[in-house]
Order: structure tokens, then sequence, then C-alpha cells
């Protein structure tokens, strides 16, 4: 089979795990066990990985000091690093550009987790250099560029942020909004000449919870032509997590915004526990028998018209 993945933290989980040849949610191996043509976005995630130490943090700065910054860019290098020295090895084509995408094989988007570390938004130019072709506008914490799900205040997309959505436009960098507050989410899909992304959320319609997207934010993505990445977070699914409710949660999506907007993106790696039935990669052939006629379309065809959309 061949499918999309638009959320996998392989270099994250690379510290603490064999992400090459193990046996846990996903690795190189299991990818290429499942299909021979398969595009998964590698998540570079620049996070000091505690929320109480960050939260010190924005208590002193508000979080745009250079200070606070300048550790995150050394994580960033180091997970870019990781993802290069699988390519070297041989494990894997990172896709530079749109080019890329029609080589057979496992392929890696680099794809960035919350714009935290960027100082501006023209340090863009530096993470396409660098083929960083996804930008999150925010992950769990507020940043410059936008507000964030777990904001106190909603602001929606800065001047700044506004600013980063038309780079990554001219850029050929897709915009992601998971993690993204309402407003921000909002401000992306009116702001963005591109299609705009939630790589890895559910639907706020079947399980209410502050990472899933209700129905306003749900219609703007679909509007720009975008997909919502259906993910494996089990608190984001329902009270008994299982791979039915992933089924739910695409269904939901698809019936009332158009089946072209749903895609897949499972946070394999980024998720401690994993629903029923949908433990690792391979119960990714068990997702698409349950979508039925929907799967080559969710599993591929979707993500790839947003790639081709964007990438240069
Ligand atoms: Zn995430």
């Amino acid at each position: 089979m061949r499918f999309v993945d638009l959320h996998e933290d392989l270099a994250f989980s690379s510290q603490s795990e064999d992400v090459i040849g193990g046996s846990n949610q996903s690795s190189v191996q299991m990818l290429r066990g499942v299909g021979d043509d398969i595009i998964v976005f590698g998540s570079l995630y620049p996070h000091i990985n505690t929320v109480d130490e960050r939260a010190e943090v924005l208590t002193k700065n508000y979080g745009h000091s250079s200070k606070s910054t300048s550790p995150l860019i050394q994580i960033l290098l180091e997970q870019i690093k990781f993802y290069l020295y699988l390519e070297r090895s041989g494990h894997v084509k990172i896709v530079r550009g749109s080019g890329d995408l029609d080589s057979k094989g496992l392929k890696l988007v680099l794809a960035l987790e919350g714009a935290d570390v960027l100082t501006d938004p023209y340090d863009l130019y530096m993470l396409r250099e660098l083929n960083v072709l996804c930008v999150g506008l925010t992950w769990n914490y507020d940043n410059k560029f936008a507000s964030s799900c777990m904001s106190k205040r909603d602001y929606g997309l800065t001047g700044y942020g506004e600013e980063l959505v038309r780079v990554a436009n001219e850029l050929g960098i897709i915009v992601d909004v998971a993690h993204s507050g309402k407003k921000t989410t909002m401000d992306a899909a009116s702001t963005s000449k591109k299609p705009v992304i939630a790589s890895h959320a559910n639907a706020k319609g079947v399980k209410n919870h502050v990472r899933n997207l209700d129905d306003e934010e749900l219609e703007a993505i679909a509007k720009t032509g975008g997909v919502v990445g259906i993910t494996a977070i089990n608190s984001t699914l329902s009270e008994q997590p299982s791979i039915h409710d992933l089924a739910k949660h695409a269904q939901y999506v698809g019936e009332r915004f158009g089946w072209e907007h749903v895609a897949l993106g499972t946070d394999f790696l980024g998720v401690e526990k994993t629903p029923s039935g949908f433990e690792n990669v391979n119960k990714i052939a068990t997702l698409a028998e349950l979508l039925g006629p929907h799967a080559e379309q969710v599993l591929w065809e979707n993500p790839i018209r947003v790639l081709k959309n964007t990438l240069h």
C-alpha cells in the first residue's frame, strides 16, 4: 500500500529508542514493511519539554527573549542532523521539492512543530535551505507569531504571524495549524494563499477536546483546499479510544466538509499510549479497510494534492 502520514516524532524519539529497526509504534523498518511508497512528515520538535520549566521562562521574559530561543535552535539543528543521517545511511529520502514526491520508497518531509524557535518570519528563508517544508505556527505555548490551543487569551496571528504565513506561501512551505488556538486557525486560513493543514488533530464535534477543531475551523481549513490529519492521540478520540474512533472522526470531517479534506497524521512516537487496534504503522492497513472507498483519497490523494499545490 501507499500512504502519507502527516505527523510522526521520529527525531525526538530517536533519543530514547531505536527508530530505525525498532518495533514500537513506528520505525524505518516497520514503515518499509507496510508499503513501498510512503511519505512521513518527520517532526522537528524544538521545545524544552517541560511546561513548568517553560512557564518560568515565560514569566521572566514573556517568551520572546533571545535567551529562551537559543537552546531551541540547538535542538532543532540536532533533529535536522538526525534526519540527514537517516538519509545518508540509505534509510530514507528527504523531500527537497515537489520533484521528489514521485520517487518510490520511504520519503520524509521535514516539518517544524511550533514556530517558537524562529527569531522572526525571515528565519524561514534559512529553514527552507535546510529543506523544512512545513511550519506549524504553534505547539502548546503561545509565541510571538500566534496563540496556541492552550492560550489563555486567544489573540490569533500577530503581525509577525501574518508575515510568517506570507513568507511560507512565497517559499512553498506548508502552513500547519495543529496545536493552534481557534483564532490562529481562522486567521491563518484567511491569510494563506495556499492550502492550510492541521497535521494531527481531530473533530470537536465528535470529542470535545482543546486540541480538536470545531466546525468553523474545519470549514475554514477546507476552504483553503487543505486537509485535517486524523490523529491517534487517545484523549482527542473518545473515552475508550480505538481504531474505530479514527474512522469516526474521519467520517465526521468527510461527510460534513468533504472527503477531499481528510488525511492521516498519526503522531506515532509522540504519544505514550495508542488507541486499541491502532498500535503501530502496520495498522494503517486496517484503518484503510475501515475507510473503505475513501481510503486511497484520505491516505494518499488528499495530502499529495496539498504537497503538489504548495511545494516548489
Ligand atoms: Zn503535536
